[in-house]
């Protein structure tokens, strides 16, 4: 029996790391299972928003390993967590940044990101349900780059100082919204409610092996769908902050969906039935497990 309180959060390494979660709205930091409130750790009010602690994410490194010594506010089996980035500003998402991704959809590979956005509406947590509007929706696990620190034509090698962590996401498609007419329609596809699963922690790069290759997979209904490593995106996390950054400032908070590997549903024709469970995995991040329910449509016209 699938219960949706557990998320499962892996070993941490090293001192120089935090584990950012959403709780009830609260932000705290995850250690070995359990959680500590950000506001009751650092005495700051303000560091009670999610958002203010991402733009705050110098700080969390002290207060990760001040944990060490403190007891905890609880445990994550106890609770239910939201999204780590709960309420970004700017939502970037890059369609075919896998070679195999573009190959499997008949598209050329595009010589620039390419870029569209998820309204942050469709944002829910690692274990939030997908209401289904459609009988094409699609599954799409994705890293996603957290902006710690404004970037404004930021260099591919600074790149990296300006985001807070990473975080897994599912970067859910209705197909035949995203493909009405031509051009396609990739952000109304893209930003039904619910449609934008994250979590289940805003890690800091340093909680990777390696922030450049970043392991991912996704199974549906326990079969595996899409497995991939984030070294084998056309363009790079730096590179998109970058490329990204020349045109529009990047705030904190801003999330990127860096795109999806081969094996989305769209290629052999299966999509997500009521009652699916997607499972999505990064090892360092953590683990998304979404339901799909009934949901609404698009209005006909
Ligand atoms: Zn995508």
């Amino acid at each position: 029996m699938f219960d949706s309180r557990f998320v499962a959060i892996p070993w941490t390494r090293g001192a120089n790391v935090f584990r950012l979660v959403n709780i009830a709205g609260r932000a705290a930091l995850e250690r070995d299972g359990d959680y500590y409130d950000l506001e009751t750790r650092s005495g700051d009010p303000a560091l009670a928003d999610p958002m203010v602690a991402i733009s705050r994410f110098d700080e969390l490194h002290a207060l990760h390993d001040a944990c060490a010594i403190a007891s905890p506010s609880g445990s994550l089996r106890d609770v239910v967590l939201d999204s780590p980035v709960p309420l970004p500003r700017q939502v970037f998402g890059i369609g075919l940044n896998y070679r195999d991704h573009a190959g499997e959809t008949g598209a050329q590979l595009p010589p620039a990101p390419l870029t569209f956005t998820k309204f942050p509406t469709s944002i829910t947590g690692p274990t939030g349900d997908v209401p289904l509007s459609g009988s094409m929706v699609d599954w799409e696990v994705e890293i996603v780059a957290v902006i710690g620190r404004a970037a404004s034509h930021v260099p591919i090698e600074a790149a990296w100082d300006h985001i807070a962590g990473v975080t897994l996401g599912q970067d859910i498609s209705d197909r035949a919204v995203q493909m009405t007419g031509v051009p396609p329609q990739f952000s109304l596809g893209k930003s039904f409610v619910g449609y934008a699963p994250m979590g289940p922690a805003l890690v800091s790069s340093d909680c990777l092996e390696s922030r450049d290759d970043i392991e991912l997979w996704c199974d549906v209904n326990g079969e595996r769908k899409q497995h991939a490593r984030s070294s084998l995106l056309i363009f790079s996390i730096p590179s998109l902050v970058a490329y990204l950054s020349s045109i529009c400032p990047l705030l904190p908070g801003d999330v990127i969906f860096t795109g999806t590997p081969s094996g989305v549903g769209m290629a052999s024709g299966t999509f997500l039935a009521e009652g699916d469970v997607i499972d999505s995995h990064a090892p360092g991040i953590g683990a998304l497990r979404n339901r799909c329910v009934a949901g609404r449509g698009p209005l006909p016209l």
